[in-house]
């Protein structure tokens, strides 16, 4: 079975229609993840409708720099409250706002310490940021898959030797960066993704049942068989989340 490890259902112009042609297509989890407040009750609400679905609940960097210390706090008792099996999506854009890293920073850094008393793994975005999302997680025990990642090479090695997770998304298909990624990326620490409706590997907008071009991608690019490259991500997804079936 397929797992899609970072989408936002959410934002699908039809989230039902997008899990039914994933079911169909072999994918046995969608794990979509919240931005905020607003949206980490829309991704619990799929959460409860669909049973391949389960919802990470995060703060994006972007939108958490535009909150108030109250504001934030509302958002770390929802993920108290609400026990997600992960958190995310989390960390540090500089991209789209290289105004506030400082504040965007200290947010990171309070989100990653609530994961480490919970015990969560993150999903985290970083852009244009790498260097500091890596240096951030290096003060925490928390294990993250870096999501996207766009980094180097030489920082992607970096993540890897702290024992973090790499997901691929399906637009692997096309960016070399990708693929050369997938090549660097031990078995163990690779996941797929779609970032569904971002990302996508065709002028459509992306679903997770797409997951499979992903995977497809990353056994070319690995030299692999699909078969082989399909069950470790699906082994690797599971103990990355712990969570057994
Ligand atoms: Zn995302």
């Amino acid at each position: 079975m397929y797992v899609d490890i970072h989408c936002h259902l959410d934002a699908l112009s039809n989230p039902q229609a997008a899990v039914s042609s994933a079911e169909e297509a072999g994918v046995s989890l969608i794990l979509t993840n919240g931005l905020h407040y607003e949206n980490n009750k829309a991704a619990l609400l799929l959460q409860e409708q669909f049973s391949v679905v389960k919802a990470a609940l995060g703060l994006y960097p972007n939108d958490a720099v535009t909150l108030s210390d109250e504001q934030l706090s509302l958002v770390y008792d929802q993920i108290r409250d609400h026990n997600p099996v992960a958190i995310g999506e989390i960390g540090l854009d500089y991209h789209h706002d290289a105004t506030q890293k400082e504040r965007m920073k200290s947010v990171f850094t309070e989100v990653l310490a609530l994961a480490e008393e919970l015990k969560k793994p993150v999903l985290v975005h970083s852009r244009k940021a790498e260097a500091d999302v890596l240096d951030a997680l290096s003060s925490f025990s928390v294990v993250a898959n870096l999501h996207c990642f766009g980094g180097s090479l030489k920082l992607a090695r970096r993540g890897i030797d702290a024992g973090h997770y790499f997901s691929l998304p399906t637009s692997v298909v096309r960016a070399t960066h990708f693929q050369r990624l997938s090549q660097e990326v031990p078995a163990d620490r690779l996941l797929s993704e779609t970032d569904a409706p971002w990302m996508s590997p065709n002028d459509l907008p992306n679903e997770p049942a797409n997951v499979l071009v992903g995977v497809q991608a990353i056994a070319a690019a690995r030299k692999e068989v699909l078969e082989d490259t399909r069950s470790q991500i699906f082994m690797n997804s599971k103990r990355f989340l712990s969570y057994e079936e």
